[in-house]
């Protein structure tokens, strides 16, 4: 029987034989050092060594609440012996998915009252696509079928969500379907050279215009972006970007998608970034941190107008998942979103994250590899430069210098992801400051390890 008492080799051995990895391309270091994890309590997490590691990621972004938490379990275990599973196919419905629903729109702002339920980010977004075009349909604008996203964006890795992901590798694998254009994304130290960061933010903001007079307006159905890019490197962008996207979407009458897998519920310091960030969307993408990743759960949070012209028209919207409102993944995100709300993580949040991660994150600016550092609430990123100066990159292939520091940060018990040659985090929304202190430390001394490889 395979249990976590087995040795570490034996496991990794079993994993390499007959487990693949998402987005593991290098097979042979999977094989060789790929680490199992055995249990979590907090922004902490146990490996099968008995090391006690800090998840800088709260996993992959979504372990808003901590691990470990007990009164999910047991809302999961109720609602299994209740009723493990109906659909809501048809013309039947059920109390968990009620609930979440109504609770969604509650939290949701503006007239974001209407939840259209997934499994996953890359589901939700799949539905995106679908009422967008579902919509324009209806509105008798049948040829509205383009969406436009940016280049580095991150929507999920099915078809569809790789397809609106700006991603060419994800693209390469086996393809993207039709009808999604990509604008340049607002990475101002990559990309911005002489300009300043509002004017660059303006300039890749109209691209959307210029994108749309190319498509032609009377075919673009949509535009979507994730509020601060996520796996693009936590790209926050300069102050200027989102009210120009806003005012170009209200220009062409074009539906605006926000994608708030990473960044919803409590991340950023507010229920969704779309109040950070002053945005009024018509559809918000969410999964991740909905149930703290305890259930696999998604969905779409759809506006009145967009819900009601599909919801009253003669056809069926024929779209849809067998876990669509899963009850069980439904009862466990209700709790969750009620333990947000009790525990008052949104304001521990904006506590812990300003001033005291603020000013030691920045601090980390002052590394000498360390070009930019950029951090809204609890999402935080790294550039990695060999010359801030003149933002200059390291001339070996993209990422070497970000991944041998996410290496010596998984050395030294620190989860942080590199994204070519930013190192990003994104921890459990519970973290303490006594925590911070500990992956400020950790981040700190993997930094001055891999800038010493680098001189050598
Ligand atoms: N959208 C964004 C912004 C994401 O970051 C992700 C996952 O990282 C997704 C969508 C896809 O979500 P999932 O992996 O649950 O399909």
């Amino acid at each position: 029987k395979i249990t976590n008492h087995l040795p570490t080799a034996e496991l990794q051995a079993l994993d390499a034989a007959h487990h693949m990895h998402p987005f593991t391309s290098d097979g042979a270091l999977a094989k060789k050092g790929v680490r199992v994890i055995t249990s979590g309590q907090g922004v902490w997490l146990t490996d099968s060594e008995g090391s006690r590691i800090i998840d800088g990621m709260a996993g992959l972004w979504c372990v808003n609440v901590g691990y470990g938490r007990g009164e999910l379990a047991d809302a999961a275990a109720r609602q299994m012996r209740e009723l493990s599973y109906y659909n809501t196919f048809f013309m039947t419905t059920h109390v968990p998915a009620i609930a979440l629903a109504a609770k969604l729109a509650e939290l949701a702002p503006g007239d974001l009252n209407h939840v259209f339920f997934a499994s996953s980010g890359s589901e939700a977004n799949d539905t995106n696509i679908r009422l967008v075009r579902r919509y324009w349909d209806i509105k008798g604008q049948p040829e509205r079928r383009v969406i436009i996203a940016r280049k580095n964006g991150y929507h999920g890795s099915t078809m569809g969500g790789g397809s609106l992901g700006g991603m060419p590798y994800i693209h390469a694998a086996g393809g993207k379907i039709d009808g999604i254009e990509h604008i340049g994304q607002p990475h101002w130290w990559a990309e911005g050279g002489e300009m300043t960061p509002e004017d660059f933010g303006l300039l890749r903001a109209r691209e959307l215009e210029e994108k749309i007079l190319e498509v032609g307006a009377d075919k673009v159905a949509a535009f979507i972006g994730e509020p601060i890019q996520g796996a693009g490197g936590v790209i926050v962008p300069p102050s200027t970007y989102w009210p120009e996207i806003q005012r170009i979407c209200d220009k062409y009458g074009i539906l605006l998608i926000v994608d708030e897998v990473i960044t919803g519920f409590g991340r950023t310091g507010n229920w969704f970034a779309c109040e950070t960030f002053g945005i009024k969307p018509h559809i918000i993408t969410i999964a991740k941190g909905l149930s703290s990743g305890y259930q696999p759960i998604g969905g779409s949070i759809v506006c009145d107008e967009v819900a009601h012209v599909i919801g009253n028209a003669d056809d069926d919207f024929n779209h849809g998942y067998t876990y669509s409102g899963h009850p069980v993944a439904s009862a466990v995100a209700l709790e969750n979103l009620r333990i947000i709300e009790e525990d008052g993580i949104i304001d521990h949040v904006r506590n812990v994250a300003h001033p005291y991660l603020a000013e030691k994150w920045h601090k980390l600016g002052e590394h000498p590899m360390v070009g930019q550092t950029s951090l809204v609430g609890l999402m935080g990123s790294i550039q990695l430069t060999p010359n801030k100066a003149t933002r200059a990159k390291f001339a070996a292939k993209p990422g070497t210098i970000g991944f041998r520091t996410r290496e010596h940060c998984f050395r030294n018990n620190l989860i942080m992801r590199h994204v070519y040659d930013r190192m990003i985090i994104s921890p459990p929304l519970v973290i303490t400051t006594e925590e911070i202190d500990v992956l400020i430390d950790r981040a700190t001394r993997s930094l001055d390890a891999a800038y010493a490889e680098v001189r050598a």
